[in-house]
């Protein structure tokens, strides 16, 4: 059935600027890492993107390498697209990256400009776009120079494939130096994608301050710790979870007993404030007006639904705040 976007849909979510600039973005946004690729079911991936965009979740975060394989999560993406979105391409923010390793050889892997500028013309192709809203550079790079990466993300813009740049993992001073390149050129970099959720804070420690001090926006990754900061792990590791997954990125020894304490703990706090432990974590994330959008990952419509209830109650007593902080510490 041809697909209609629900009336409602900017009645459902708030939009947060990003940065200093003219963007605004969903409070929640979607990510293609999983679930998108060819070994999921492509009837579940395309209802995902309907539910979202059915509830105002405006922009969908891709790269490169999302899969697997490699190339497939953007191959699926533009069928979906094609038959679901193209009229709806101006209300849509489709981002993508390179940067990780993605053909064999010297010149498909990390910050060249030969890397970024043919990598970006292979995902538009894959994706059936014209140009993307935000491209991405997915990692900093040891060895090539920052002029060189920043130069092409300049030059991508100015070819009119992507309308806005931002950076990946990049460390507050890398950020900085980013930042200082890119306002040389007049590059229009709005956006940095770090991770960041209750058990990985390094964000607090100088990242979000520069980001605050050069104008950039943020949207933060993994913010459920790939499923660890939820209750479906305190009851062993179900079949159909990322931990289960051989081979996957979710390493399920990283679910120690001591997490699951905290886990408990937290999940405790959660039931407290009648929300899931889920919920609980998004809400935190997006207390900080400085992480513009909180980048989800969902194998289920019914966690899509679930995170989207996590905006009706985003506010927190300081007891709460307090007693979370004492769990972390743990
Ligand atoms: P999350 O931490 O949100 O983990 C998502 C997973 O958690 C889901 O696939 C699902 O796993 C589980 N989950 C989500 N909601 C619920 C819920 N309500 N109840 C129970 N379980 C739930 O995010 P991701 O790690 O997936 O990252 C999100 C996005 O961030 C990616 O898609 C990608 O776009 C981006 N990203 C960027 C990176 C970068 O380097 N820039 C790196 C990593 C991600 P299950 O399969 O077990 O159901």
């Amino acid at each position: 059935k041809s697909y209609v976007a629900a009336e409602d849909r900017y009645e459902k979510i708030q939009y947060r600027r990003c940065g200093k600039s003219g963007l605004q973005l969903p409070l929640l946004s979607l990510g293609l890492w999983h679930n998108f690729g060819n070994t999921t079911s492509f009837e579940n991936s395309r209802q995902l993107l309907r539910t979202a965009f059915d509830h105002g979740i405006t922009h969908f975060d891709l790269a490169n390498n999302y899969g697997p394989p490699y190339g497939s999560a953007e191959k699926n993406f533009g069928k979906i697209y094609k038959e679901d979105f193209q009229s709806y391409r101006d209300e849509l923010l489709i981002s993508t990256k390179a940067g990780w390793d993605m053909w064999p050889g010297p010149y498909g892997n990390f910050g060249s400009r030969k890397y970024l500028i043919a990598s970006l013309d292979q995902s538009l192709k894959r994706m059936g776009l014209e140009y993307v809203d935000i491209f991405y550079h997915h990692r900093p790079d040891p060895d090539t120079p920052l002029e060189e990466t920043m130069g092409a993300l300049d030059q991508i813009v100015r070819q009119g494939k992507a309308l806005y740049v931002g950076i990946s993992q990049y460390t507050a001073d890398q950020t900085a130096r980013a930042a200082l390149i890119l306002k040389k050129l007049g590059t229009p970099f709005i956006i940095h994608q770090p991770r960041y959720n209750m058990f990985d804070r390094w964000v607090e420690n100088g990242l979000l301050d520069t980001l605050q001090q050069e104008g950039l926006g943020s949207i933060v990754f993994s913010p459920l710790e790939q499923g660890i900061l939820t209750s479906k792990y305190l009851q062993g590791i179900p079949a159909d979870s990322r931990a289960a997954i051989e081979g996957g990125y979710l390493d399920k020894n990283k679910i120690t007993p001591r997490v699951l304490e905290q886990v408990k703990a937290l999940n405790k706090i959660a039931e407290s404030r009648g929300q899931a432990l889920a919920q609980m974590a998004i809400a935190w994330l997006l207390k900080d007006q400085r992480v513009t959008s909180v980048l989800i990952g969902v194998s289920k419509v019914s966690q899509l639904h679930d995170n989207i209830a996590a905006l009706d109650h985003l506010e927190f007593s300081r007891e709460e705040l307090l007693a979370i902080a004492a769990i972390l510490k743990q």
